[in-house]
């Protein structure tokens, strides 16, 4: 496997405004440090402690995304550090995360999860929740965070039909609230039909790295 032909392969068929994030969840620092030495500097992680225990070791330049489910209270291991928070799927999270932001004397970016009906996934605001929480005047108040978008995902199905609708209902909310621009969706198996449906982000593992192994 050639790492660099990979990120070519991948950035060669991609629009300029779309960003490749690289998922090096499960994936050793030597791996990540080749894909950075070849000029990936964004780099997307699942688990707090697996991210932790990479960061030490790894150039301080990597912009790291956090796109795994958040628990409030692992929070504050990430803040000091954190790029980008994907999958803000609650209030109590967004306010723990404004809490340690504070703390580390800085604003977090993060993207509201949104979760669509026919999604598999039990996290996420529906597009009510999404409409009230913008309203309620919270965000405002949260001066220690910065909503720059949405993350969603696809069914992990082979239905490419309902894979592309999936994605239309996902921009269709995005598209509600311009001044949230950014919107993350789109993986290894489905990215293509993510970007043609307005993709700005996308989280690419396997496609990169090879397929992961959990043992
Ligand atoms: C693991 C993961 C990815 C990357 O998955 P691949 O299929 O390996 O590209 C993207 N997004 C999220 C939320 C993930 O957990």
């Amino acid at each position: 496997m050639n790492l660099k032909d990979n990120f070519n392969q991948i950035k060669s068929q991609l629009p300029s405004h779309v960003k490749l994030i690289a998922v090096s969840k499960t994936k050793p620092v030597e791996l990540i440090q080749e894909a950075f030495d070849s000029g990936q500097m964004e780099f997307g992680e699942n688990y707090v402690q697996e991210l932790c225990d990479k960061v030490s070791f790894l150039p301080l330049e990597i912009r790291w995304h956090f796109i795994g489910h958040l628990q409030s209270n692992k929070v504050k291991y990430i803040a000091p550090f954190v790029s980008l928070i994907h999958g803000v799927d609650s209030i109590k999270l967004l306010k723990e995360i404004n809490k340690q932001a504070e703390k580390n004397n800085r604003i977090i970016d993060c993207l509201l999860q949104i979760h669509i009906a026919s999604e598999e996934t039990k996290f996420g605001f529906n597009k009510n929740e999404i409409s009230s929480l913008i309203s309620s005047g919270i965000l405002q108040e949260l001066k220690y965070v910065r909503i720059i978008g949405f993350m969603g995902m696809a069914s992990n199905t082979e239905n490419k039909d309902q894979i592309r609708s999936e994605f239309k209902q996902l921009k269709s909310v995005a598209s509600e609230y311009p001044q949230f621009p950014e919107l993350s969706m789109g993986m290894s198996s489905d990215y293509t039909l993510a970007v043609e449906e307005g993709s700005t982000m996308i989280r690419i593992g396997s496609l990169l790295f090879g397929s992961r192994n959990y043992s």
